[in-house]
């Protein structure tokens, strides 16, 4: 297996969450149709404007819940190191590793 194999390969352009693998042919760029309808409606909104057609354009709630996921997987990871450091038991680490994944799937995706 090479490093990336278990590494999505990307994300949708829209929503920033995993693409399924549709398997045969070219990989899918957006994760459902709306998030393709809505990536088309912001592209024909930047037209003309110095907005990227790519850009990932985010409302100031939308990026306050993104940093607020992200710092819960910070919490999460930390919780991790500081129970390995103290020697927790496998039964332990077992649960914290569970939170630090449900953290980290919550806030997989930027919308
Ligand atoms: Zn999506």
């Amino acid at each position: 297996m090479t490093p990336q194999g278990r590494r999505r390969c990307q994300p949708c352009r829209w929503c920033g969450r995993e693409v399924p693998d549709a398997g045969l042919g070219r990989r899918r760029q957006y994760c459902r149709q709306s998030c393709r309808q809505r990536a088309y409606e912001q592209r024909a909104m930047v037209k003309g404007s110095a907005v990227p057609p790519d850009a990932v354009v985010l409302s100031a709630d939308e990026a306050a819940q993104l940093s607020d996921r992200v710092f819960q997987v910070r919490c999460a990871a930390e919780d991790v190191a500081t129970a390995v450091d103290e020697g927790a038991d496998g039964a332990e680490l077992r649960e914290l590793c569970d939170a630090l994944v449900r953290a980290a799937k919550a806030a997989d995706g930027w919308r």
